[in-house]
């Protein structure tokens, strides 16, 4: 089953995706965690993309595309994975349905997490504070709302007009929201 998880940023995918990955037994594929990973490690592709994160906009599609394309090549996502950060553009959207394509998959499902730009705001300054993320800092966090309202939001029009999304209101306690995923996804 491929499943992908959209929302703003702060919106909780990360917490629910590990969740939903492990009841699942699938792999996630998180492009922000993946991305961190390589700039923690300042391999290739960490240098391209440092400064880009830090300063709250989007990596390239074509870094994102390689990135994606290596994970669902892995046998590990032979029975599906979760998307979590992908898809952010449209044109990642297209990327991404070619190569489930090309595998004789699809998207089965898409889970839009939805909560307040305030209670975002909240929320991202609170993991600031635990986590020290660079790109965490007011300014970024503009830059990704912004990046967030014109790149990704158009992405659950283009997923409506093929198959469909579910909504997941977002607010409320973890347990909570993980059961309105396990309704939505059914298991
Ligand atoms: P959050 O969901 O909290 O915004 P992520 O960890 O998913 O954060 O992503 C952090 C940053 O990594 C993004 O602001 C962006 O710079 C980069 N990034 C991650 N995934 C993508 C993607 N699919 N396309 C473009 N940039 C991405």
């Amino acid at each position: 089953m491929n499943i992908i998880l959209l929302g703003p940023p702060g919106a909780g995918k990360g917490t629910q995706g590990v969740l939903l990955a492990e009841r699942l037994g699938i792999p996630k594929i998180a492009t922000g965690d993946l991305l961190r990973d390589a700039v923690k490690h300042g391999t290739p592709l960490g240098l391209k993309a440092k400064a880009v994160m830090e300063s709250g906009a989007l990596v390239s599609d074509d870094i994102i595309m390689g990135i994606v394309g290596e994970e669902l090549a892995k046998p590990a996502s032979s029975r599906g994975v979760i998307f979590d950060g992908v898809v952010r553009t449209i044109p990642q959207a297209e990327g991404v349905a070619r190569l489930l394509d090309g595998m004789g998959r699809k998207m089965d499902l898409v889970l839009f997490f939805d909560v307040t730009d305030q209670e975002v705001l909240s929320r991202i300054e609170k993991r600031r504070t635990i986590e020290g993320r660079a790109d965490d800092d007011p300014t970024a966090v503009q830059r990704r709302l912004t990046a967030y309202r014109e790149q990704t939001a158009p992405v659950l029009d283009w997923y409506e007009a093929r198959g469909g999304v579910t909504r997941i209101p977002a607010v409320g306690s973890v347990e909570a929201i993980a059961d309105r995923v396990r309704k939505a996804v059914g298991r």
